[in-house]
């Protein structure tokens, strides 16, 4: 059977949003092509048994070419999980802080401190430095930071998406397991696994669709796991079923992979850090060109290459400055609610065009209300 599917024309505008996000055009058309029949299964992949022959290869050259741009060492695992970041947040402490350990957590934001709320819930947690009291305007530091060589692992958040701020440096934790949650800035320049016992984040922001999430976990860890967790919960067990004990997210895993090409296809982990780099140092520039008109949410040192918030001298500018960036295809702008302002999300997939239309509106918005 041959179907015929219209040319539609598209128009498409620059996505500034903080999550699900923008993906590659060049992911899009390819989802688009493949989507009414999957090249050699003759249907979709929303169709498909995921214990089907399409299917396994799809989730094995997802993780084969994952292992492949992350340089993942043989010892960890990659597993394709549900449930979002936020589960994980609830499944560490049930895996990895037995009953009598205490964990520490390093709380740069509101994710951070969720992870932390949900781990008290289940166990002895600590807070091992917070930024709290400065609005979550940068990240601790290293000398702020206080590992126990005793806690069952620390945690850490590398981009803090509400308030744009990262930290391009893993904490010094000794021996310490360090678990880190990189939902935001996962697969967005080259990071050296062997530093994490676990990293983990969901796929809508720089990574994928909404429905998976990626955990790349060292094995040792799993044998820290105990027995009688529910299956769901329990990350040996879906080690042991390479992420199919039962239907996984099979579209967003295969969204995924896809991804994964796209970025290996543009040079890997190196290019798309120098594309982020550049995308990020134009915005900042226009910031700080602006005589105090715009203002960075983030102290300098922990400015994030991801999200990009920034307020304006009143709140009415920044109600009018949403409304006018909106209308000329400039979306999702507006700030998070907790630091107000404006925020601008240049995950992986978002294009320096968009970039430069912003700072090009920047200007005359400033010219025009400065
Ligand atoms: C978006 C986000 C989360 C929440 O992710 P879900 O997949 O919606 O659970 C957690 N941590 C960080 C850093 C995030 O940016």
């Amino acid at each position: 059977m041959t179907q015929t599917v219209k040319e539609t024309k598209v128009e498409r505008i620059y996505n500034f949003s903080a999550g699900p996000a923008v993906l590659p055009l060049e992911v899009l058309e390819q989802v688009q092509r493949d989507l009414l029949s999957y090249p050699g299964a003759g249907m979709s992949v929303m169709e498909m048994s995921h214990r089907s022959a399409p299917f396994e290869g799809i989730i094995h050259t997802a993780e084969a070419d994952l292992r492949t741009l992350l340089n993942i060492p043989a010892n960890y695992k990659v597993l394709y999980l549900q449930g979002g970041a936020s589960l994980q947040f609830s499944m560490i402490p049930m895996n990895f802080l037995p009953a009598g350990a205490e964990a520490s957590y390093i709380i740069s934001g509101v994710w951070a401190q969720t992870a932390y709320k949900e781990a008290l819930k289940l166990g002895k947690a600590r807070v091992a430095a917070s930024t709290e009291s400065e609005n979550f305007t940068r990240v601790p530091t290293q000398n702020e930071i206080q590992i126990d060589p005793q806690d069952a692992y620390a945690h850490f958040t590398s981009n803090n998406t509400i308030y744009g701020t990262q930290s391009l440096v893993e904490p010094e934790v000794g021996d310490v397991s360090l678990l880190c949650d990189a939902s935001s800035d996962i697969l967005s320049r080259p990071l050296d696994i062997t530093k994490y016992a676990m990293l983990y984040g969901g796929a809508q922001k720089n990574a994928g669709i909404a429905g998976t999430t990626l955990v790349i976990v060292r094995e040792d860890l799993l044998a820290r796991v105990p027995k009688n967790l529910p299956s769901m919960l329990d990350y040996r067990l879906m080690a042991e079923k390479e992420s199919l004990f039962n239907t996984p997210s099979a579209f967003a895993i295969y969204v995924n992979g896809l991804v994964v090409k796209w970025l290996l296809s543009i040079g890997g982990l190196p290019e798309i850090e120098r594309r982020n780099q550049e995308k990020a140092a134009l915005l900042y520039a226009a910031i700080d060109a602006s005589g105090g008109f715009y203002r960075g949410h983030s102290q300098l040192t922990s400015r994030s290459l991801m999200n990009v918030t920034f307020r304006l001298p009143s709140e009415e500018l920044e109600k009018k400055f949403v409304k006018e960036s909106t209308a000329i295809g400039l979306d999702g702008l507006k700030g998070h609610r907790s630091v107000g302002g404006l925020r601008a999300s240049i995950y992986n997939a978002f294009p320096k065009e968009g970039v430069e239309a912003l700072v090009a509106f920047m200007k005359d918005f400033q010219a025009k209300n400065g």
